[in-house]
């Protein structure tokens, strides 16, 4: 969410406004949250085996583990799996760093590949081209709401007898191809920061799967270990989801198809005003997708200069993401370089996330599209 190198004196239109949708929430959860301090019971309350149930409903999967955050989420879907020290675990390179911090920190090696122009998802040759002897895993990230060819991909794990699991952290409730954003692969991870599409008030996550036996490995994981009260089958971590979260999580899940179409319109409303301006690429819409629109990424050559142009005017942008996590100082270790991700390498440079949520209005949308179209204009 940064806003450029020079601040912006004011800002009209922020890149994201959490209150329109929140506001109309809140004493509903203020109530939930008072009888949550009644009971006392803040961690494995009622809501949040509520959340878990009406979770898995609305993904089209068996079993749901609430998890502290995303990472979490991700991190015990690779353990529960049964991921061991070493395994190599291909994913793209260009999605949020968490998705490599997960892999590392579950014991395995990630191995990033380049994305692709169709989706900004991971290349399904790339992908197989990097598969070694030492491979286990593929692990997508379903991009800016966009689920990557998850058709292409499961054709490779199959080929190679790899273990799919999904980073959703940005796609909750996306389809493409018949196929549900976390239903694909043996587990599904997804976030519930609270800018995500569906958004708890504090960090939360939640990981989705059809095995019965990896659910409970990561419930088990999420808590110390325990198999049932001070039976510690495993070493684990502190890593559960919140009763209050939950109860938050609950009040506003069936709200999210509502607010996902409303995604959907503003990507409409984009893509028919920015249509054909200066050297802007818009989003891919591959077809069979419905994509959730987490965020709304248009690429130029000019993309600073654009993003400069819109917060002297009041208009606030993104960046998703300005480096690739693999040539980021964190995971220099891995030893890849400027060149090894030609896609992943543009998308950084030329990328810009423009204003974008479901509370925004038709207005604020004109507003930007003009401000986009006079940036062209002026040359
Ligand atoms: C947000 C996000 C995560 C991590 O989620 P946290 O809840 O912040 O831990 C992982 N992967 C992707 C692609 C994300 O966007």
């Amino acid at each position: 969410m940064s806003q450029g190198d020079e601040p912006a004196a004011r800002v009209d239109i922020p890149f994201i406004d959490l209150a329109p949708v929140n506001q109309g929430l809140k004493e509903q959860v203020l109530a939930q949250v008072a009888q949550i301090i009644d009971t006392g019971a803040f961690t494995n309350g009622p809501a949040v085996k509520a959340f878990e149930e009406a979770f898995a409903s609305y993904c089209g999967s068996r079993f749901c583990v609430g998890t502290a955050s995303g990472l979490d989420a991700l991190r015990l879907s690779l353990l529960a799996t049964g991921i061991e020290e070493g395994d190599e675990v291909i994913l793209p390179a260009m999605t949020f760093v968490a998705t490599l911090e997960a892999v590392e920190q579950a014991g395995g090696r990630p191995v990033p590949v380049d994305v692709s122009e169709l989706d900004y998802g991971l290349d399904a040759d790339a992908a197989a081209a990097s598969i070694t002897s030492r491979t286990r895993f593929l692990m997508p990230v379903h991009l800016y709401g966009q689920m990557a060819d998850m058709r292409a991909l499961t054709a490779v794990a199959e080929r190679h007898s790899l273990v799919l699991v999904e980073d959703a952290c940005q796609a909750h409730g996306a389809r493409r191809d018949g196929y549900r954003a976390g239903t694909v692969g043996v587990a599904g991870a997804f976030s519930f920061y609270p800018t995500k599409n569906l958004g708890a008030f504090g960090d939360a996550g939640a990981l989705i799967t059809g095995d019965e036996a990896i659910a409970a490995r990561a419930r088990a994981l999420r808590e110390h270990g325990q198999t049932a009260k001070n039976r510690h089958q495993a070493s684990g971590y502190t890593a559960r989801l919140d009763t209050i979260q939950a109860a938050v999580l609950l009040t506003k899940l069936p709200l999210l198809d509502r607010w996902n179409e409303k995604r959907g319109r503003l990507a409409a409303m984009y893509d028919q005003a920015l249509a054909g301006v200066g050297d802007l690429v818009l989003p891919p819409r591959p077809p069979g997708s419905e994509p959730v629109w987490h965020v709304y990424v248009v690429r130029t050559g000019r993309a600073r200069g654009l993003e400069r142009f819109l917060a002297e005017r009041g208009i606030a942008s993104g960046r998703h993401y300005p480096c690739p996590p693999p040539l980021t100082p964190a995971f220099a270790r891995l030893g890849y370089r400027q060149g090894d991700f030609p896609v992943a390498e543009s998308l950084a440079r030329e990328s810009l996330s423009l204003p974008f949520f479901p509370g925004m209005t038709d207005h604020q949308v004109e507003r930007v599209a003009e401000t986009v179209h006079e940036f062209f204009r002026r040359g």
